[in-house]
């Protein structure tokens, strides 16, 4: 950048920067911002357009424009230049504004006069506030010089704007993080919560975006991107890193090492702009070009250097990941992702996680759901929205997130609560009773677990014992593949902590949407029907075998139950058997106490096993369900896909026809058959499955009470034939008949 045009533009921030200083309304700065923007660059008009809600721009404050416009005239999103710019997060740059593709004619502004227009966006790492535009009546286009100067005013005025220098009285901007919000995700995990907002990574605050001393600034930036390249030198070198890693890691290193990156940064500083000022502006640049890259892999890319820049600036301001913030009461996290074992730290505490990615079965959500704390994902803009101790309501059950709310939205949200903990107190009080039915049919109600830290809801739910105990937990939140003995120790823990209840192992279920972050992942068209779960069990056996000889060491002769996840076939089951029949016998020869009794079942999550030969029925000690696998593939509906993953009801007349084909299956061969996916836990689903003649559900610990009341209301045998009579009218699910005949059943 010519010397020239760097002091002009240093010597813009300055002033920019000294009349930011003086005091004043919101709307008094920002008056003063456009006039001395349109002095210093000697263009007739300088404007500013503040965003209203998401969608709508708005003329906050013009130097050359009609003032009548202020506050009236308003755009949407993408329409005429300013909406282009703002939607494209690029300026425009034209000399020619009206014959330029999106124009629209303002006529309350009278700007028809002018035919340069310049318009660059006004954002802070991803989020847009808004948009700066110079126009002039000589019909010609800026140079490149002041196309950047204007980028350059544009980004310190994001960093004052996220200050709160233009918040006033007046009809500037409101101040933000002040407003109530209401964000719509996707439901993670049900339950409702509220409490404070605890920033998984604090917010940097860049408080100098105007760097008075040019040379001081780049030996910081430099300092920090030579500090910053050491640190991924260092991740590199840890030897425990494989190929894929490895590579991933390079891109990472090449990135931190980009001469071309460090070189735009301190051109932003020359422009006059502060070391931390001039990494958000290059932040904020790749967050834009992020929004318009369809490539996944580019993005991927572009992720990286979103983290180095966010490590950059934590090396530049101070500001670690443990600021010394202290955490607030009633913690409720708040991230962009989490990782399972981070999450995992926090454990407990937290009240509410609110995650603006995410997926339902993402490990986070796996952990969130063991832990029962309510989560909603896809809650988007929350990171940039929230401050640390923000009042939050986290609405899990449908997927809402109440960010500062209004009293009156406060109010009814915690009627909700009270009335959710009436009910769990009722459902205590049934904790010691059994599910058994006024037709005198009892139901097992057993719980599903993961972690260590599910057990005690053993005894506070009234669960009868674990009907799903997944071992993949275990392995996904570390960050090496466990050993053998200290598996052993877990499962002894676990069925310790059990005290002689039945704890039903399913070995290793991983592939699909489980992946282990030390495995080399599988590139598959189709994970979900790929190489997972038993599949990678009886390929490469090693992990199988020493899972299944920790279990055996863990029980130290006592009672044992272990079944195979996603079996296909009699002979998948036979194979996996004699794995384990193998390590029994090892283990004896070796002199360890093995278990006199072992159960050894299945799950069936794939149609074809519902028609496998007899002899599998009579081989399998009992048969569990996997509800969510098996529905997902009887729908050919993805269980992962939001779109469609609701769409067909499991009360629809021919999933439960296919359910009473396995019930009658299991029942000519006395086989025990259990329902362990997540519709187990919903009542009305859970009352149709008893009722279809499936003996045992095991389901979220939270959901054995709302299941056990309803199951001691009602009469089975009635059930049934309200069910057979929507059958018999040709009904497509027999949810509204089931629902109405609910309604007439009294306590
Ligand atoms: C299921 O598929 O229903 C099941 C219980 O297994 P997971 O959800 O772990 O795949
Ligand atoms: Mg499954």
């Amino acid at each position: 950048m010519p010397e020239r045009s760097e002091s002009e533009s240093r010597k813009l921030l300055r002033r920019l920067r000294d009349s930011l200083a003086l005091s004043g309304k919101g709307q008094d700065r920002l008056d003063r911002i456009t006039s001395l923007i349109a002095d210093s660059m000697r263009t007739e008009v300088c404007s500013i357009y503040l965003f209203r809600d998401p969608d709508t721009l708005e003329l906050c404050a013009t130097q050359g424009l009609n003032p009548e416009a202020v506050h009236k005239t308003r755009l949407k999103m993408g329409e005429g230049l300013v909406g282009r710019v703002a939607r494209m997060a690029s300026p425009i740059n034209t000399g020619n504004a009206p014959s330029e593709r999106g124009f629209r004619f303002m006529p309350e502004t009278g700007e028809e006069i002018y035919s340069a227009f310049l318009g660059v966006p006004i954002q802070r790492v991803g989020e847009k506030l808004g948009v700066l535009v110079v126009q002039s009546r000589e019909a010609r286009e800026y140079s490149e010089d002041e196309v950047y100067a204007l980028e350059v005013v544009a980004m310190v005025l994001a960093e004052m704007a996220e200050l709160g220098v233009f918040v006033g009285e007046g009809e500037a901007l409101s101040a933000k993080h002040t407003q109530p919000v209401l964000m719509r995700g996707s439901t993670g995990q049900e339950g409702a919560a509220e409490g404070h907002v605890w920033l998984h990574e604090a917010r940097v605050v860049v408080t100098n975006p105007v760097g008075d001393d040019p040379v001081h600034e780049t030996e910081r930036i430099r300092a920090a991107v030579a500090q910053l390249r050491v640190s991924v030198d260092d991740l590199l070198s840890a030897s425990t890193l494989d190929k894929d890693q490895r590579q991933v890691l390079e891109a990472y290193r090449l990135f931190a090492h980009s001469r071309g990156w460090l070189r735009r940064m301190e051109e932003d500083i020359m422009a006059g702009l502060s070391a931390e000022a001039a990494v958000q502006k290059e932040q904020s640049a790749a967050r834009a070009r992020l929004e318009q890259v369809p490539d996944a892999y580019l993005r991927d890319r572009l992720h990286d250097l979103d983290d180095l820049s966010h490590r950059l600036l934590r090396i530049l301001t101070g500001q670690g990941r443990d600021t010394g913030a202290e955490m607030p009461e009633n913690p409720v996290l708040v991230a962009r992702n989490i990782g399972p074992a981070e999450l995992l730290e926090y454990g407990r505490k937290l009240r509410g996680i609110v995650l603006e990615e995410g997926s339902v079965g993402s490990h986070a959500a796996v952990v969130a759901r063991a832990l029962a704390i309510p989560l909603v994902i896809h809650a988007d803009r929350i990171t940039t929205e929230a401050l640390n101790g923000d009042h939050i309501m986290v609405d899990g059950d449908n997927g809402l997130v109440h960010l500062r709310p209004e009293a009156s939205i406060a109010a009814a949200f915690r009627d909700k609560m009270a009335m959710q903990a009436k009910a769990q107190e009722r459902y205590a009080s049934l904790r010691n009773l059994p599910a058994q039915s006024k037709c005198g049919t009892v139901t097992g109600l057993m719980m599903n677990a993961g972690l260590m830290a599910d057990l005690p809801s053993l005894e506070s739910s009234g669960a009868e014992g674990v009907g799903l105990f997944r071992t993949e937990l275990q392995f996904l939140i570390r960050n090496q593949m466990p050993k053998r003995d200290e598996l052993a120790r877990l499962y002894a823990r676990v069925m310790d902590a059990a005290r002689g209840h039945r704890v039903v192992f399913r070995t290793l279920d991983i592939g699909s949407d489980k992946v282990l972050p030390y495995l080399k992942p599988q590139d598959e068209p189709n994970p979900a029907m790929g190489w997972r779960a038993i599949r990678v069990g009886l390929d490469k056996p090693g992990v199988l075998r020493m899972q299944l000889q920790a279990l055996i060491r863990a029980s130290a002769g006592r009672d044992l139950s272990i079944m195979f996840p996603f079996v296909s076939e009699h002979h998948e089951f036979m194979m996996a058997r004699s794995h384990l029949l193998r390590e029994l016998h090892r283990e004896r020869s070796l002199g360890h106490p093995v278990p006199v009794n072992i159960l050894v079942g299945t799950m069936l999550e794939t149609p074809s096993l519902a028609y496998a030969p007899r002899a599998f029925f009579e081989t399998t000690d009992f048969i569990s369900i996997g509800g969510n696998d098996l529905r997902q593939f009887f729908f050919a509906a993805d269980r992962e896909n939001e779109r469609v993953r609701r769409r067909y009801d499991v009360l629809n007349v021919s999933f439960l026809t296919f359910l009473e084909h396995i019930v009658n299956r299991c029942a000519e061969t006395a086989t025990p058959l259990s329902f362990c996916g997540e519709d187990a836990g919903r009542p009305v689903e859970a009352l149709c499955f008893a009722a279809m003649g499936i003996q045992t559900l095991s389901m979220r610990p939270a959901s054995i009470g709302p299941v056990k009341a309803l199951l001691r209301r009602v009469d089975l045998i009635e059930a049934r034939k309200v069910i057979e009579m929507a059958r018999a009218s040709g009904a497509e699910t027999v949810r509204p008949a089931i629902l109405e005949w609910l309604a007439t059943q009294v306590d």
